[in-house]
């Protein structure tokens, strides 16, 4: 960053002029850009609009600063795209002309995942990370991996007798493709920004949950933190593993389930946004209102799919903006249960 710094100072003096027109294309570009992010994704429930779009960035508006202009031009933008697939998981991450997927929503979601990275611009993964083998993750997998080249398919070294799984080992065989296993500290780069292991740490045995793969994503100054379902065992194991877990964006494990999100987690990781995946009305009754509780305490905007369809996050290097505001409900599902 200081390189560039200093690079964008030399240039000023020598070259106004060029700077200027240089100004009014990004500037035509920023509109295009807004055009576009306000077209994408009418979810129903959502309330994405092209006038709510980035209004809430995290820094006051920047107008046309040479500053963050230039910056911006030296920094692909990172999208997180926390797809609505109902109760289950699905997150699509691209920077530039790079993608990955984190899970693929269970067996009945894998074509409505294909369908939406198709219309995200998306031909080809660089990784796609199947958290671990339960159905409400990898169940859409098969389809994914089948439609699309992946450079590298990451799993943890656990197998399930269940259709949902053998669907996922099928489609890799189909493919050619061998697992890659994680391990926790080795960094994956995904154009300028780059992700970190931070999980499993260990043999959990068949505690399916506690051996999800969890990601650090940085890019920029933003950080991202995804850890599947893992729960507060694995969370202790990813606080000793010595990775800095500090994140601005955190998904919540186990879809707001009480049994993650512990207060020692909560601390080190200090996100200011959470967003939670379930599905409306789901059995589990998830979000919990424990973590809901802990979340609201300390502060945190918290975003859910059950309320507001798929919600994307677009980070500058700098500044994060989502499509839609925060949920006030602070409702539980077991609440929308009765
Ligand atoms: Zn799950």
């Amino acid at each position: 960053m200081t390189d560039k710094r200093r690079y964008r100072y030399g240039k000023r003096r020598k070259k106004q002029k060029r700077k200027n027109l240089l100004l009014l294309c990004l500037f035509i570009m920023g509109l295009a850009a807004g055009v576009l992010f306000g077209e994408k994704e009418k979810t129903g429930r959502g309330q994405d609009d092209i006038s709510e779009y980035g209004s809430l960035s995290t820094e006051t508006e920047n107008g046309l600063n040479a500053e963050t202009d230039l910056k911006t031009e030296t920094v692909e933008s990172l999208e997180v795209h926390f797809i609505d697939v109902g109760q289950g998981d699905s997150v699509l991450i691209k920077c530039g002309e790079n993608a990955m997927l984190i899970d693929a929503g269970d067996n009945s979601k894998g074509t409505a995942v294909q369908l939406y990275l198709t219309k995200q611009g998306v031909s080809k993964l660089d990784y796609i990370i199947g958290t671990h083998p339960d159905a409400d993750h990898i169940g859409g997998l098969d389809v994914i991996i089948t439609k699309f080249d992946c450079d590298k398919v990451i799993m943890p070294e656990v197998e399930r007798d269940t259709a949902a799984y053998r669907d996922v080992v099928m489609a890799m065989e189909y493919k050619g493709y061998k697992n890659t296993p994680p391990v926790s500290g080795e960094t994956y780069q995904l154009g300028e920004a780059a992700f970190t292991i931070i999980a499993p740490n260990r043999d959990y045995g068949e505690d399916y949950n506690n051996a999800s793969v969890g990601i650090l994503l940085c890019h920029g100054e933003n950080r991202f933190i995804f850890t599947g379902d893992a729960e507060s065992e694995a969370e202790e194991d990813m606080l000793s593993n010595g990775i800095d877990l500090r994140a601005d964006v955190m998904k919540a494990g186990h879809h707001g389930s009480s049994s993650s999100g512990s207060d020692s987690f909560l601390d080190a990781v200090n996100p200011r946004y959470v967003i939670i995946s379930c599905g409306q009305g789901n059995s589990y009754g998830h979000p919990h209102a424990e973590l809901l509780n802990s979340l609201r305490k300390r502060g945190i905007q918290v975003f859910r799919t059950d309320e507001q369809g798929s919600i994307a996050v677009t980070s500058d290097g700098k500044n994060l903006s989502f499509n839609c505001a925060p949920s006030e409900t602070w409702r539980s599902g077991r609440e929308e249960e009765q």
